[in-house]
């Protein structure tokens, strides 16, 4: 379906029926798949023949709506994961090993900055944060001899800021690594990373791409385009054989558009088996099939809000990278023209208390640890989603304690505006 534009992605990509088939993607709720013979089996797991033998790690229901995601994104392939902290995991560790040096944006989400400055460091992964406006002599003082992947979000989750593509992608590959960018945010509908240098993309489908808050989920989709063997050196797991897989080498054997997925597949998902239940996968299509219509009006109302709370004299400031003004206008205006999402951070004129008090008063918008789904939800990151950073980690990464973060839904404008009027008081 490549040939078609994103609205019909959204909707047809990824499940094709043959005749007599069923429309709708079918949910195979099988841990097992069965076979007449052990050498067809055999096969398999040599990854000499493509099947199914085990939910763990590969289920069709999941690769129908992956292969939708990868041809929304633009990518040669792509998996789901358990979770969007799944998917940034294995995008990660399946190119860093122990000894190895990452460079991320700082205002990434908490989620993620956690698994990468904590967890990750105990798999002896090191990291290096920089600021997603870093200079180019700055970015290029963050990489080290054993660097393997630079990471960032398309927009960032909740410090709204807008990736600058052009000097992450060509700092990631003047240093021979690939640009891994979350674009949970935008959805593909609103940007796409791989028109802009990122090599690897990642989600969590928790957020619009589901859309309802049904289910929790992730994605990874492979551009196709990072060359591995021409930096065979730094990525070993790709370009020399892997002996827990009878000698596969993985960019030799799937070349370019496939390695890294189906090693990520192989490898990660057999021994972590952070895999999506195939339940969750067809809910998360249904919630592909509308993204382009939702995403508009999560966008008009985002704006809306956002121009309502730049007027408001109760308000500090106001974060919205689609609000002509911000910090962030151009670099949005050139990655992503057509909207930006439906979450504004804000600082309300006062203390922490004060923020609090507002959102108590709310009565549309619900206090909640989620955005991006079709009820208007909002959030005091410092007292919630990033309560264990300390205050120097906070405001690096771009978080007041005045800060509250707005998720607009799919309701009526007027209604939404007149919600957070209230509230204010
Ligand atoms: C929510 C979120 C995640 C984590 O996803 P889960 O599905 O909750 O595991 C990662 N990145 C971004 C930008 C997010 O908003």
């Amino acid at each position: 379906m490549s040939e078609y534009q994103i609205e019909t992605k959204c909707v047809q990509s990824g499940y094709r029926p043959g005749n007599g088939e069923p429309r709708q993607i079918p949910i195979i709720q099988s841990t097992t798949f069965k076979y007449e013979t052990s050498a067809a089996m055999g096969r398999l797991f040599d990854l000499e023949d493509s099947g199914y033998f085990y939910t763990r790690l590969q289920n069709p229901t999941n690769d129908y709506v992956a292969a939708k995601i990868a041809d929304m994104e633009g990518g040669t392939a792509g998996m789901l994961t358990s979770s969007g902290q799944a998917a940034n995991f294995f995008s990660v560790f399946n190119i860093a090993s122990q000894g190895d040096h990452i460079v991320a944006c700082a205002t990434i989400y908490g989620g993620t900055f956690n698994l990468f400055n904590v967890t990750m460091r105990k798999m002896g992964i090191d990291f290096t944060f920089v600021s997603p406006d870093a200079t180019e002599e700055e970015l290029d003082a963050a990489f080290k001899p054993n660097t393997k992947a630079v990471f960032g979000e398309t927009i960032a989750n909740p410090a709204l800021t807008v990736l600058d593509f052009e000097k992450f992608a060509n700092a990631a590959h003047a240093h021979g690594v690939p640009l891994i960018v979350d674009n949970t945010f935008a959805t593909p509908v609103n940007c796409r990373p791989f028109e802009f240098g990122a090599d690897i993309v990642t989600h969590s489908t928790t957020k619009y791409m589901d859309g309802h808050g049904a289910g929790v989920g992730g994605a990874i989709v492979d551009s196709g385009k990072f060359d591995w063997m021409a930096h065979a050196d730094k990525f070993p797991g790709l370009t020399t054989p892997d002996e827990s897989y009878h000698g596969i080498t993985y960019a030799e054997k799937f070349g370019l558009g496939g390695a890294f997925i189906t090693k990520a597949t192989a490898q990660l998902m057999r021994d972590f088996g952070s895999i999506q239940s195939p339940q969750n996968a067809f809910l998360l299509n249904l919630g592909l099939e509308s993204l382009h219509c939702r995403m508009k009006q999560h966008c008009a109302n985002g704006l809306a809000l956002a121009r309502f709370l730049k007027d408001s004299p109760k308000v500090e400031w106001v974060s919205y990278p689609s609000l002509p003004g911000d910090r962030y206008y151009d670099r949005a205006m050139k990655y992503m023209p057509g909207g930006s999402c439906g979450v504004v951070s804000f600082g309300v004129k006062g203390s922490r208390e004060d923020a609090e008090a507002f959102m108590g008063r709310l009565k549309v918008f619900a206090i909640e640890t989620h955005v991006a789904d079709a009820r208007s939800c909002c959030l005091h990151p410092a007292s919630s989603t990033h309560r264990q950073l300390t205050e120097q980690e906070l405001v690096d990464c771009g978080i007041s304690g005045n800060l509250v973060r707005m998720s607009c839904g799919l309701e009526n404008t007027e209604d939404l505006i007149r919600d957070v009027e209230q509230a204010l008081g």
